[in-house]
């Protein structure tokens, strides 16, 4: 077995600009980022747009107005 092909994996903190932190697996012991999933208002509203368009499609699927 050679050494140095696997990189050590840490449980990296990451901190956020607004505050958060959350844990990650990654290569690196910590994790500087300017936006995250909390703050980041396009990320947020994507997650809203996604579960609303679930709702709808269910509705359709319900009701069969979408074949
Ligand atoms: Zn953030």
């Amino acid at each position: 077995m050679k050494e140095g092909i696997h990189p050590a994996y840490y449980q990296a903190k990451v901190v956020c600009n607004c505050g958060n932190e959350f844990v990650v697996g990654s290569t690196k012991k910590e994790i500087h980022v300017e936006v995250c999933s909390k703050c980041h208002p396009f990320y947020t509203g994507q997650q809203k747009a996604a579960s609303a368009r679930g709702r709808i499609d269910a509705f359709n699927r319900k009701y069969g107005l979408n074949k």
